[in-house]
């Protein structure tokens, strides 16, 4: 039977409050794919065929130049290709770049080669990135639903209170696999 599809939702506030409401949810809901998968033996790129088409109807709708909100909220992992690259869009020598702007000791910790300073990023203005062009891979990849959406729900999952991609993709992914 066709189930209609959840409205897009983009309000920041509401998307955290609805997340940490739905934290056991979430959690119940990666389990049900999960068991489904592995019993029914289907393919981890079968689920990622299924959440791309998802996703497909939601990235159009969600406007992340007025959002920005893993700039402002999620740590970024970097490698040294991202600081050559970020100098290159700066107009400045890497290690003027690394100065200001990147944290190795933050990384370490995390056993990362670096991360950016922040959150929030300070490449970001208002809510766009100084360096849009040039940003790091990281930055290019996320909120990267796919590939391989069934080994990493748990990360993903854990970004549906800050990412309005991610909370909607799922959403709509619980009505399409009948949750
Ligand atoms: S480098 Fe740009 S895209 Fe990446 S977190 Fe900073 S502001 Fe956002
Ligand atoms: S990727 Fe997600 S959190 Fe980042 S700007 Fe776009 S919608 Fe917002």
């Amino acid at each position: 039977m066709f189930r209609r599809m959840p409205p897009i939702e983009t309000n920041l506030e509401r998307i955290a409050a609805l997340a940490e409401q739905q934290r056991d949810d979430l959690a119940a809901f990666r389990y049900y794919v999960e068991t489904m998968w592995f019993r029914e033996q289907r393919s981890s790129a079968e689920l990622d065929a299924l959440v791309d088409r998802v996703a497909a109807g939601v990235v159009p709708h969600i406007d992340c130049t007025a959002c920005a909100n893993c700039c402002r909220t999620l740590p970024v992992g970097l490698v040294p290709d991202d600081v050559t690259r970020l100098a290159r869009g700066l107009d400045r020598p890497p290690g003027a770049v690394a100065g200001g702007v990147v944290n190795r000791a933050a990384g370490a910790r995390n056993g990362e080669w670096g991360v950016m300073c922040g959150p929030p990023c300070p490449l970001l203005r208002g809510k766009l990135c100084a360096a849009y062009a040039h940003r790091p891979q990281s930055c290019r990849d996320y909120p990267a639903l796919t590939p391989d959406f069934l080994w990493l729900m748990e990360p993903i999952l854990a970004g549906a209170g800050q990412c309005p991609i991610i909370f909607n993709v799922v959403e709509r992914l619980k009505r399409a696999l009948d949750w």
